[in-house]
């Protein structure tokens, strides 16, 4: 088997043939579906008449291949590599093909395939390839025209992209529908969809006074479970003519909900089609999490309308310039709709652990690659998230009115055309008259920026010198890094916790600033500055970077109760946090007893007597670092005292402090009916975590008040909290019974059965991997489903570190042994399991020394070009 080949940004070429107009006709069946395919072509006047056509294909049984309706001999073209190669052809002309495709046993969910009773399509980044012969990258812009023919009993509904145009009935009970999307799009856009469906309906009217329908199509018994996603769509459609100014283009909006499906959600023209998980909710089924989610979602996937579909990627190294300019986008919505500190302390915490893990792993690379094997495997956080963070820091740099009247300019200059990362910068360089040169380099270097901050306070002349560096370590096939502009956001808190004013060579800059980074090293001296004050860095996490800075556990505190800056008063709890775990870290190795830091305690207290307005930052601030951020913070992670101190950390939290935990608990009571409204979801988050150290005090008392609050069965949010603590609890005899009636209770949810997974498989006991083993035998589980695989083994890998490393090596074998099922059937998902197996260069000799092991014997199966990636990069 010859190995994959990288493909390289620099060999772009711009496509030799533009496709002016592209027709469709499917024939839907489930084993042999006939695809008829007419391409109008045209030749790029760069390139001469001995410019073969190249179209690539997957997985495609041909059956005919003409030219203006000559149908070609087989002689006259070849095909090789999933390519279908024709040497010469006119500089105008019709191409005609017909291929059979067998959408049931498409098991890597890309292309057309079947989901339950459903036809349903996934082209992105390259699925349009398994449906048929084309030109499969995204900047071959073409108006399509689709006709679906299917069974009039089996697929009532036949879905395409843009307005229906004509429809009709068959001989033999079938039935067509045509579909015309009057606005070019690339083939990644394309969607399909066909079942038996129920549909509600609604409209929005836009800001010129246009009205367009909405649907939102699902199999029968989700009918009630789809006012949410309705509801945040029309809010995202009003944001979005508010915010940027950009108004929906077609007369018709449709969302469909499809069980099986490799990601979240897909903006397809006209058609966006959802994973079941990321759309459908009601009360009794979903948690407060998940309907924040699903909001964010449908406004990611609506807002990429104009940022990915009008404008979208020239070449897929491209991709941050749709997803990380979206993606901010939709975390500004929900930061206009839910707590907006809430909202940025999740967005850095998965940053922060998650990305930053990725940054330092094997797999680093830019936000703008400029080179891969599989395209699949750069959906990564580095693309979406920091990718955010730069659109974000560009934003914060030009203020909000100058980036809007960028965004105004780019979506007006670059409509209908396939741009790169450039042209968004170039556009906003253009409005603001900044040099954004060294800028550019954030999207070329990988790697997360360590800035290690120092401040000296001279008492004679009252000046407080600030000296910041900046160093971005090496990634692979990355040595050399070159300093970034950074923007860092600052204050200064005075000894009486006031914010002191920030004079800059006789400047006043108010009492917040932001600081520009662009050297190795740079020094600011603030004048007029009393003794005692703390800086305030980073605030609101101005950029996406590591800061070290050597505040004392005294200093911290007065930050937690001081700063304006809610992020920063959640960071320095945090910060508090770690150095008291870090401790108890270090007496559990050496086997002695782990004694919390009386400080700490004495902070928490402090948080919960005093009357806050803030419930939802007050809660995040109780919630301790998890496991994955703390082994990010160390040089050699050891995965059980980590484990160990977090958890004695918490109980000693919980026998300080019973009363006031017992008292915020009943506190947050909620009487009013269930609603996701912020109110509601901040009360209930920071009961949840009262309740959650009530129970790690192990009273008895406190594990009737759980199974208490599991019984009343007022909404999932509570119910799954309950349930999770009485399931990860030593008591069988309250844990198991629950657990037991809620997969009775929902047997017939998928989503719910879910949750009842993970919540399982997610348990601190030693018998966690025994039970992922269980449960993989459940028929409710299927290893076709991505939904329940990242349920039941991602939640186990990725959640439940303490067991998943077990020294006894079992949990990478599992992992191991489903990766190796997953490549064959579903290359893109396997990809993304086998990740936690790839970030063992920290952990201990015989942990490393297992790990790579699983990896090889992963390595010695025929691999997709997928897993191939990830292992190759791992083990080198
Ligand atoms: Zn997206």
């Amino acid at each position: 088997m010859a190995e994959p080949q990288a493909i390289h940004l620099s060999d772009y070429r711009p496509p030799a043939y533009r496709v002016e107009k592209t027709e469709l006709t499917f024939d839907l069946d489930p084993s042999t579906t006939r695809v008829r395919t007419r391409l109008h072509l045209q030749r790029h006047p760069e390139y001469g008449e001995d410019a073969a056509l190249t179209l690539h294909g997957h997985g495609l049984t041909t059956e005919r291949v003409a030219i203006d309706g000559q149908a070609l001999l087989e002689s006259e073209y070849r095909i090789e590599d999933d390519q279908l190669v024709i040497d010469r052809v006119p500089a105008e002309f019709v191409l005609d093909t017909e291929v059979v495709i067998d959408p049931a046993n498409n098991t890597a969910l890309e292309g057309l395939y079947v989901s339950g009773p459903m036809f349903c399509t996934q082209c992105e980044p390259e699925g349009f390839r398994r449906i048929t012969w084309y030109p499969d990258r995204p900047d071959v812009m073409s108006v399509f025209t689709t006709t679906v023919i299917g069974d009039r009993q089996r697929q009532p509904v036949l879905l395409s992209n843009g307005n229906p145009i004509e429809r009709g009935e068959l001989p033999n009970d079938r039935h067509f529908v045509t579909w015309e999307d009057p606005h070019p799009k690339p083939s990644y856009l394309f969607a399909l969809v066909a079942g038996s469906l129920e549909c509600v309906r609604d409209s929005f009217t836009t800001m010129s006074g246009r009205e367009v329908a909405l649907e939102l199509w699902v199999e029968a018994p989700n009918l009630e479970k789809t006012d949410w996603a309705m509801a945040s769509l029309k809010r995202a459609m009003t944001w979005d003519e508010e915010a940027y100014g950009r108004e929906y283009d077609l007369d018709l909006f449709m969302i469909v909900a499809v069980d099986d499906f490799n990601m979240g959600a897909m903006e397809n023209k006209g058609l966006n089609i959802f994973n079941s998980a990321a759309v459908l909710a009601n009360p009794q089924t979903t948690t407060d999490a998940a309907f924040q989610r699903i909001e964010g979602i449908v406004a990611h996937e609506y807002f990429h309308n104009w940022s990915g579909n009008r404008v979208t990627c020239r070449d897929w190294f491209q991709l941050a310039l749709k997803e990380g300019f979206t993606v901010f986008r939709d975390q500004s919505f929900s930061s206009d709709i839910n707590s907006a500190p809430v909202k940025r302390i999740e967005d850095a915490a998965l940053l922060r652990t998650l990305q930053f893990a990725e940054d330092a792993g094997p797999t680093a690379h830019p936000v703008r690659p400029d080179h891969f094997i599989e395209i699949s495997n750069f959906y990564t956080l580095t693309i979406y998230e920091k990718g955010a963070e730069i659109v974000r820091m560009l934003s914060n740099l030009l203020g909000e009115e100058t980036f809007r009247r960028g965004s105004d300019l780019y979506f007006e200059r670059f409509d209908g055309q396939a741009v790169r990362v450039e042209d968004f910068v170039d556009v906003m360089a253009e409005v603001s008259g900044e040099d954004l040169t060294q800028f550019m380099r954030w999207y070329a270097q990988a790697g997360t920026p360590q800035l290690t901050a120092r401040s000296d306070y001279n008492a004679e002349q009252r000046q407080l010198t600030l000296t910041i560096r900046q160093q971005t370590p090496p990634t692979p096939g990355q040595e050399d890094k070159q300093a970034l502009h950074v923007p860092v956001r600052m204050g200064l808190l005075g000894a009486d916790g006031e914010p002191i004013k920030l004079v800059i060579n006789g400047e006043s800059n108010g009492t917040d600033t932001v600081l520009h980074l662009r050297e190795a090293e740079q020094r600011w001296v603030f004048d007029d500055v009393d003794e005692g004050a703390v800086p305030s860095l980073l605030r609101g996490f101005s950029a996406p970077v590591r800061l070290d800075y050597p505040w004392s556990r005294d200093e911290l505190s007065h930050l937690m109760r001081f700063d304006e800056d809610g992020f920063n008063r959640w960071d320095a709890t945090q910060r508090l946090a770690l150095i008291a775990i870090e401790e108890m870290m270090v007496a559990h190795q050496r086997g002695e007893l782990m004694a919390l830091d009386a400080r700490l305690i004495e902070a928490f207290r402090h948080l919960l007597r005093e009357p806050t307005d803030d419930k939802a930052v007050l809660a995040e601030m109780l919630r301790l670092p998890s496991e994955a951020w703390i082994a990010e913070q160390q040089t050699r992670v050891d995965i059980d005292a980590i484990h160990g101190a977090r958890r004695a950390a918490i109980e000693q939290l919980a026998d300080n402090l019973f009363a006031e935990f017992e008292s915020v608990y009943h506190a947050n009571q909620q009487t009013d009916a269930y609603a996701p409204t912020p109110d509601q979801i901040a009360s209930r988050s920071l009961r949840n975590v009262a309740l959650s150290y009530l129970v790690a005090n192990g009273e008895p008392e406190a594990l009737n008040m759980a199974r208490a609050q599991y019984e009343a069965d007022h909404n999932m949010t509570d119910v799954r909290a309950a349930l999770t603590l009485l399931a990860h609890s030593d008591r069988a005899d309250l844990g198991d019974p629950a657990i037991r009636a809620f997969g009775e209770r929902w047997a017939h949810d998928s989503l719910v059965m879910d949750q009842w997974f993970a919540t399982q498989v997610t348990r601190p006991q030693a018998d966690a991997l025994e039970r992922v083993r269980f449960l993989m035998k459940h028929p409710a589980f299927s290893i076709k489903n991505p939904n329940r695989v990242r349920a039941l083994i991602g939640a186990f890998t990725q959640q439940n570190r303490v067991n998943f490393h077990r020294l006894d090596g079992q949990g990478y074998q599992l992992l191991a042994d489903v990766v190796i099922e997953l490549n064959r059937l579903n290359p893109e998902i396997a990809a993304r399991m086998i990740v936690p197996l790839t970030r063992y260069h920290r952990l201990d000799e015989q942990r490393q020394k297992l790990m790579r092991g699983e990896l090889e014997r992963i390595r010695k199966e025929e691999l997709s070009r997928n897993v191939y990636e990830v292992v190759e990069k791992a083990l080198a």
